[in-house]
Parts: C-alpha cells; sequence; structure tokens
C-alpha cells in the first residue's frame, strides 16, 4: 500500500533526523583508525580562576562542568589518536588581581601571565586557566598557558560542538601542539567558529609535536608501567595510570585488561 502523504512527510522528515544524528556522532568521535599503540597521553592540568573582588576574572564553572569540557576535548582530539587526561584540578586565587580589566586593555598577556599562581605551575604539562572575562575567546601563550573564557562564543557550523568552552580549550590545545589557524569552516582551527575537524596533515603535524615532548607518553608505555606497579605492590600509583589510559575510546584486549584492574577493589 501507497503510504498516504503526511507519512511519508513524516518518514522523510525521520530520515533527516536519523542522517542529522549521524552526522553529529561522527562530528563528536572518530579515532581515524588508530590503535592502542598509536594513541598518545597528554597530562592537562586545569585551573579555576577564583577573585573575590574581581567578577572579570572570577570563573563561576564548577569541578563537574570540567569534566564535561575535558570529555569534549577528548572526544575531538580522537581523531588524532591524543587524549588530555587531568594531571590535577586546581580552584585557586589569581594572583595580581587588581585592576585586572584596565591592566588587560593596556598589556593583556602581561596581565594574565601575572594571575597565574606561582606554586602550581610546572612545566612538564599543559595548563588552562578559566576565568570570566578576556578580548578573545581563548588565547595561547607559548609555554606558559592556555586561558579561555567562561563567556565564550561562536559561531555555530553544521556537525560542530554544542558548547563553545570545549570547543576553544581543543583549539587553544591544537595551537600548542603546533597547528595554526585554517580558515576552513568545520575545522578545528578556523577562528571563532564550532567546528571540530583536522584535516590529515594537522594530524600529522600535531602528533609529532606531541612525541617531541617527553611527558606525552603513548599508551603501550603507560600500561606497561602500571603493570610494572602493580607487581611491585604500589596499588595506588598503578591504579592512577590505569585510570589515565580508560579514555582511550578504543575496545579490544588492553582495554579490557584496564577496565578489569579498575574494576578492582581498591587496596
Ligand atoms: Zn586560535
Amino acid at each position: 500500500m501507497k503510504p498516504s502523504l503526511p507519512n511519508r512527510v513524516m518518514r522523510g522528515a525521520w530520515c533527516l533526523i536519523l542522517l542529522f544524528v549521524t552526522l553529529n556522532l561522527r562530528a563528536q568521535e572518530s579515532t581515524n583508525g588508530f590503535a592502542f599503540a598509536d594513541w598518545l597521553l597528554a597530562p592537562l592540568r586545569i585551573h579555576l580562576l577564583t577573585a573575590t573582588n574581581e567578577p572579570a576574572i572570577h570563573t563561576t564553572l564548577t569541578v563537574k562542568d570540567t569534566d564535561r569540557i575535558l570529555g569534549k576535548v577528548n572526544r575531538i582530539w580522537a581523531q588524532a589518536g591524543i587524549t588530555f587526561y587531568l594531571e590535577s584540578l586546581r580552584v585557586e586565587a589569581a594572583i595580581n588581581a587588581s585592576n585586572y580589566v584596565e591592566n588587560a586593555r593596556e598589556d593583556e598577556r602581561a596581565t594574565l601571565l601575572a594571575l597565574r599562581p606561582k606554586d602550581s605551575l610546572i612545566t612538564n604539562c599543559f595548563h588552562v586557566f578559566y576565568l570570566k572575562q578576556i578580548r578573545p575567546n581563548g588565547i595561547y601563550f607559548n609555554a606558559q598557558g592556555i586561558f579561555v573564557k567562561d563567556t565564550a562564543s561562536l559561531r555555530p557550523v553544521e556537525g560542530g560542538l554544542d558548547e563553545p568552552i570545549p570547543r576553544v580549550t581543543a583549539h587553544e590545545l591544537g595551537h600548542a601542539l603546533t597547528l595554526p589557524h585554517r580558515q576552513y569552516v568545520t575545522n578545528l582551527l578556523a577562528s571563532g567558529m564550532s567546528g571540530g575537524w583536522l584535516n590529515e596533515a594537522e594530524i600529522k603535524q600535531a602528533r609529532e609535536a606531541a612525541k617531541k615532548k617527553d611527558w606525552i607518553l603513548p599508551a603501550p608505555d603507560v600500561l606497561r608501567k602500571a603493570d610494572e606497579l602493580k607487581s611491585s605492590r604500589k596499588p595506588a600509583e598503578a591504579r592512577e595510570l590505569f585510570l589515565r589510559l580508560q579514555h582511550i575510546p578504543l575496545g579490544g584486549r588492553e582495554r579490557e585488561s584496564i577496565l578489569r584492574q579498575l574494576a578492582e577493589p581498591k587496596r
């Protein structure tokens, strides 16, 4: 029986919805055929900057927000076989917070860098500082840190991210992995848009940059170390490493073993 016109319209609508959902899922995660052995694990320290008397600095992001943000950053970076794991999360008071707005107008770079609490800066990880307001959505200052504002906003593009902060964070991490801007609409390195794609050349370049840092480790090395720690009866340290590995969005033998280790009761 030929479906009635309203039915055909409904069917068409469902097909469109399904196509849209599929495209969006695809946009959210692709591992591009990378295997466990290719995967790179990069440490990320997240700083939530607070400032009691300076609402232009004081972030209103919560620890829960950072979980969601990091999850989305990793769904983008999965296409390059890279996972950023939380080295630590610091909720900390910005230093030199007074006259922030005026100072930033004069010298944005110096003002932002001066906000960083000295005792939480280390050289062997990426640093992301979240704060309420800065002129652009995010800035990367060489090895000195990435700044992202809570109030970031982007122009939506097809298949793009559903919220700006993870996209801005992932974009700045792209700069940290040596990628320049590329103003193609759906690209992660396009300015001011919500897209998250990387092309083959960008993936290659970002991975090469990551491999040059001795604090970014291949997944098999981390797994080997975790197994060694476990055998030398250091279960807490071993667990720390298994936790880093669990975010790799791949199945397989290694994943089964990682999940088995994490399911064991803590000692
Ligand atoms: Zn940029």
